[in-house]
């Protein structure tokens, strides 16, 4: 897992919980998520509310734990909280962000986004038989990442909390040659 300095309390803390924060005239920091919400809080003069939620683990459609962290951030006027899966100690897998104004009760928050991972993760959108992995039904959510991997600018997509690259959803859409189709893109904080 990857650690980074926080700027202001000089804790080691793993990247995902850090902020890169600043502009080009003061120059950039990395804090940590509870030191860039006290100064947040700080620079507005406004009381912010600190909840370090804890990991919890859910099940999924085809029955497997998973571990979701969660990441609360004050942006001033609006507060973001995000659940996400850690692979290699990063962010992958499933990814989830609800956002409201900023005095809203963190805990109805909370089990907003919950209620929100559960509806997900009760859904399947891919079948896998163990020889290839096709489309289960005519809807597919998930979200676009960016394929590091791949020479070429190319997205890979995460569908069930799983990657699929690029060429592997076209070879899934060749079921349905001929068909038609309809792509909507969402803000990461809309449920899809
Ligand atoms: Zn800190």
């Amino acid at each position: 897992m990857t650690q980074v300095q926080c700027h202001t309390c000089h804790a080691g803390v793993a990247s995902y919980d850090v902020i890169h924060f600043g502009s080009m005239e003061t120059g950039y920091r990395d804090l940590c998520s509870h030191c860039f919400n006290e100064e947040v809080g700080r620079t507005g003069q406004i009381e912010l509310e600190q909840v370090r939620f804890q990991p919890i683990d859910m099940l999924d459609a085809a029955g497997v734990k998973r571990r979701f962290h969660f990441l609360l951030l004050h942006l001033g006027d609006r507060v973001s909280l995000e659940a996400f899966e850690l692979q290699d100690g990063e962010r992958g897998g499933y990814q989830f962000q609800i956002l409201d104004e900023a005095q809203a009760d963190l805990f109805d928050l909370m089990a907003r986004l919950v209620e929100r991972m559960r509806r997900a993760l009760s859904l399947r959108h891919l079948v896998d038989d163990g020889q290839r992995c096709s489309i289960a039904d005519k809807t597919v959510r998930g979200r676009i990442d960016c394929d590091l991997g791949s020479a070429d600018r190319v997205p890979i997509l995460v569908i069930d909390g799983r990657e699929v690259n690029w060429e592997q959803f076209g070879q899934m859409l060749m079921t349905f040659e001929g068909w038609q189709f309809k792509f909507e893109i969402k803000d990461p904080s809309e449920q899809v």
